[in-house]
């Protein structure tokens, strides 16, 4: 039998919306604890350079950030607990997590689990991933000094991390399946002037060769129906984002990506689970978006703690921090 741990606030995922969150719930005087699968800090980690979180005009990697906000959870006392979490449920409305080590009761539950990249679905992909295939550029640049690079998307991160791969490779194709980018225009800006940089228009990636590591790629221009060779040491996929979904597929409500569904206060159509950050179906996934649907989450369970234990009729009570 597992031991059994009791919080007010159960959050899954230590990014800047799950942080956002136990920075909230800790200064509100719950019990929160945040669990962590991986690499703490979540997808922003990978990231070389914010320069658009509010406060911090000196540029900071996403590593530096997420050790500030890691900090700032400790200072107001939130647990941060290294344990996978491997299921969840419910007994009436006492929210049970069950991670490789313990099972925890908690009175409400945040998901902010974040989401991972998209794979192009290619010839090749597989066979050369981590062998010229990346999916992060502040990972494996570094690899690429002089060597050819091509970056596969049009929005933020494609054409953020080319920019940041021209510190290393001496060429870096942009291939895009449209003929305009999704990222924003400043971004956009700095990488038409970036003498590195040659675009590719209206084309895919067909397939990925090598031998033992990336040596070509066949891409496929869909305006001029013309296949073209090129030769590149390294692939940076960039196509975008899917939701990180396993732990709530089956009873939380998602839209037709599978990203939750919540209203204005994070809540889920589960009572007392509430979702936070990229896992949220929404149109905008940035730091500062995540660190305030993180806020929102915590201060909304908060809300519906006191509501739901005042009412003699539910069991919450059973998940209530011994005395
Ligand atoms: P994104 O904005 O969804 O862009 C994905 C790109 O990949 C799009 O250009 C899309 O093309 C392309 N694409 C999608 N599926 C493809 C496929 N199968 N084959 C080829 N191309 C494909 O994803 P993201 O750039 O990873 O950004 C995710 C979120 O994080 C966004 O909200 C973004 O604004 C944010 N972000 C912000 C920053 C920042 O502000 N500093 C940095 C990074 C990310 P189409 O354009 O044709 O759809």
């Amino acid at each position: 039998m597992k031991e059994v741990f009791k919080y007010d606030i159960a959050i899954i995922g230590s990014g800047p919306a799950g942080l956002s969150a136990a920075i909230y719930a800790a200064r509100g005087g719950l019990k929160p604890i945040v669990f962590e699968r991986g690499v703490f800090g979540g997808q922003i980690t990978v990231t070389q350079e914010v320069e658009n979180y509010p406060g911090f005009h000196k540029t900071l990697t996403g590593s530096e950030l997420m050790e500030e906000m890691r900090k700032h959870a400790d200072k107001f006392g939130a647990e941060i607990c290294e344990e996978e979490v491997k299921g969840i449920g419910m007994q009436g409305l006492c929210k049970i997590v069950e991670t490789n080590k313990k099972i925890y009761h908690a009175k409400t539950l945040i998901i902010a689990t974040g989401a991972h990249p998209r794979k192009l679905n290619v010839p090749g992909e597989d066979k050369f991933s981590g062998k010229g295939v990346s999916y992060c550029a502040t990972c494996d640049g570094f690899f690429y000094k002089d060597k050819i690079v091509a970056v596969v998307g049009g929005g933020d991160s494609a054409v953020e991390e080319a920019m940041f791969l021209t510190r290393f490779a001496k060429k870096v194709y942009v291939i895009h399946r449209r003929d305009e980018l999704r990222a924003v225009q400043i971004i956009q800006d700095r990488a038409f002037a970036n003498p590195k940089i040659e675009f590719i228009w209206n084309s895919e990636i067909q397939e990925i060769f090598g031998r033992d590591f990336v040596e070509s790629i066949t891409i496929f221009n869909k305006s001029e129906n013309k296949h073209r060779d090129i030769k590149v040491d390294g692939i940076f996929a960039y196509v975008g984002i899917l939701p990180n979904n396993e732990l709530i597929e089956s009873r939380v409500a998602l839209d037709e990506q599978g990203f939750a569904l919540v209203d204005e206060s994070m809540h889920t159509n589960i009572p007392g689970i509430y979702a936070a950050g990229d896992i949220v179906s929404k149109k905008l996934r940035q730091v500062i978006t995540a660190a305030s649907d993180g806020a929102t989450a915590a201060w909304s369970a908060e809300k519906w703690i006191t509501i739901n234990q005042e009412d003699e009729n539910t069991d919450l009570k059973t998940c209530e921090l011994p005395k």
